[in-house]
């Protein structure tokens, strides 16, 4: 149906029409999504609808509209995940707060009586300060401390906005904080060039959806520039007062091994940092990660979920509260990542090799269709992958895979088998007619060893690359799909 023909809009319509209103300043807003669509009443969204239609015209936005009303399933989901990242100031209760979507992280701020506590800092000192001035709308009382959930520069790269010089802050965070960061490896170079693939950094905006947990695009504005170390650090955990309320403080291995997690019993509120967020979790990024210790991963939060929370803010996407409703998602978080973890090490048990191992491995349906474990950020398959490594290393078991064949040898042979190069090119481009992309990928890529020519197999694969893409609810393979897609396209010209 044309979008101007639908009476009342759907969330990603709505979402367009926010962000055309707000870009013509037809509304300025800093309040809840829900409450701001039940006060329009529905004839207004209709004529909203119809002028934002009409202005859209013969304008790249319409053909992004046009493509949706085809777009796959997958796609519609990966986009609506974006509402996650609406910039906006969440009161969660009458002392938290919590600043989502003005970076890729959330920064939050718990008030006491004698001063405010933050929690997290962000990744540009630019989007830090713009946060900072809004958590001093609400309140002039003085910051007492800053607790950092884990080193991972989204989340303390803009402290000095909220502490200026520290002097007197106490800045906390676990003991080995900071240890495991990448710019100290050997691999940096091709560390960054995956990163800058896995978040889409190079892409087009017309290309970019989001980046799972986080929006498709960051502030830049001096990244990392406002990062100051820790001052006060503990081992497995740290009861401490801070600005009149007591904080418990939890060391939690899982996405990193500094990992920790905030417990305010007085307010019923759980800080979860990365640890928890809404998507499936990210067990092994394909930027290139150190393994993720996916069995403390499932264990810590597991511990979260034996707690009484009434509020939890997450790492990355917004908040939720009430108690049931938390302890489902904590639950069914930490029940997915140890049934992944469970299933690998039974199948390695059994022999099975790695491939062997990644198809045996499945989630319970019970667990695939919940809301918070889509596969928007992290995938189930490379978790498998990544636990099985970790155990055994490279070799799989299989002495096939002792010394295997070289590329071009291997390649050599499929390429006879198929009837030589020109047969296996027609194979190519008929796995792209017959939407056996994966599969064209591997024929491509046999192909690209021969002397056959590459212009032509790489214009190909670039085609199977954007179809892979344009079904893929993953936001990281999506953008590693496209990214790749347009180096093969840049670089062959
Ligand atoms: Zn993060």
């Amino acid at each position: 149906m044309p979008f101007s023909q639908m009476a009342v809009p759907n969330k990603e319509q709505k979402i367009q029409i926010e962000m055309y209103l707000k870009k013509n300043q037809l509304i300025v807003t800093r309040f809840r999504a829900a409450k701001r669509y039940a006060s329009i009443p529905k004839v207004t969204l209709l004529l909203l609808t119809v002028i934002f239609s009409q202005a859209c015209q013969n304008s790249s936005e319409e053909n992004t509209l046009q493509e949706q009303t085809k777009e796959h399933p997958n796609i519609s989901k990966l986009r609506s995940q974006s509402a996650e990242f609406t910039p906006e100031i969440i009161q969660l209760n009458k002392n938290v707060y919590v600043a989502v979507g003005f970076d890729g992280s959330n920064a939050s701020m718990v008030i006491g009586e004698q001063g405010v506590v933050i929690i997290d800092a962000l990744r540009a000192l630019g989007a830090a300060e713009k946060v900072a001035e809004e958590f001093q709308k609400i309140t002039d009382k003085p910051v007492k401390a800053l607790i950092y959930t884990h080193s991972h520069q989204d989340h303390s790269g803009g402290t000095a906005a909220f502490v200026g010089d520290s002097q007197g802050v106490k800045i906390i965070a676990r003991a080995g904080f900071k240890d495991e960061l990448q710019e100290r490896s050997p691999v940096e170079p091709i560390l960054k060039q995956r990163n800058a693939r896995q978040f889409g950094r190079n892409l087009p905006a017309e290309e970019v959806i989001n980046r799972g947990v986080a929006p498709g695009t960051t502030p830049t504005d001096r990244v990392g520039e406002g990062y100051i170390e820790p001052n006060t650090t503990f081992e497995d955990s740290m009861l401490v007062t801070l600005a009149g309320l007591d904080f418990e403080l939890h060391a939690a291995n899982g996405e990193t091994n500094d990992q920790l997690f905030v417990w305010i019993p007085a307010l019923e509120t759980l800080f979860t940092g990365d640890n928890y967020y809404k998507s499936f979790p990210n067990l092994y990024a394909i930027r290139g990660s150190q393994y993720r210790d996916v069995k403390s991963w499932g264990e810590s939060v597991q511990k979260m979920s034996t707690l009484p929370v009434e509020y939890l803010v997450p790492g990355h996407t917004r908040p939720l509260s009430g108690k049931a409703l938390v302890h489902r998602r904590l639950k069914n978080y930490a029940t997915a990542i140890l049934s992944v973890y469970q299933q690998t090490i039974d199948a390695m048990n059994q022999g099975y090799t790695l491939q062997q191992t990644v198809d045996s491995v499945r989630l319970a349906d019970s667990l695939r269709n919940q809301p918070n474990l889509q596969e928007f950020y992290g995938s189930v398959p490379w978790g498998v992958r990544s636990i099985f490594l970790h155990y055994v290393g490279w070799f799989d078991g299989n002495p096939t895979n002792l010394y295997p064949l070289s590329g071009s040898q291997e390649a050599k042979h499929i390429v006879e088998l198929a009837g030589g190069e020109q047969k296996m090119f027609d194979q190519l481009n008929d796995a792209l007619k017959e939407e056996h992309y994966q599969w064209g990928l591997r024929l491509a890529d046999y192909l690209l060893q021969t002397d056959y020519e590459k212009t032509k197999v790489i214009e190909v694969k670039v085609k199977l690359l954007r179809a892979l893409a344009a079904q893929q609810i993953n936001a990281p393979a999506r953008n590693y799909y496209l990214s790749y897609a347009n180096e093969l396209e840049r670089n062959s010209e």
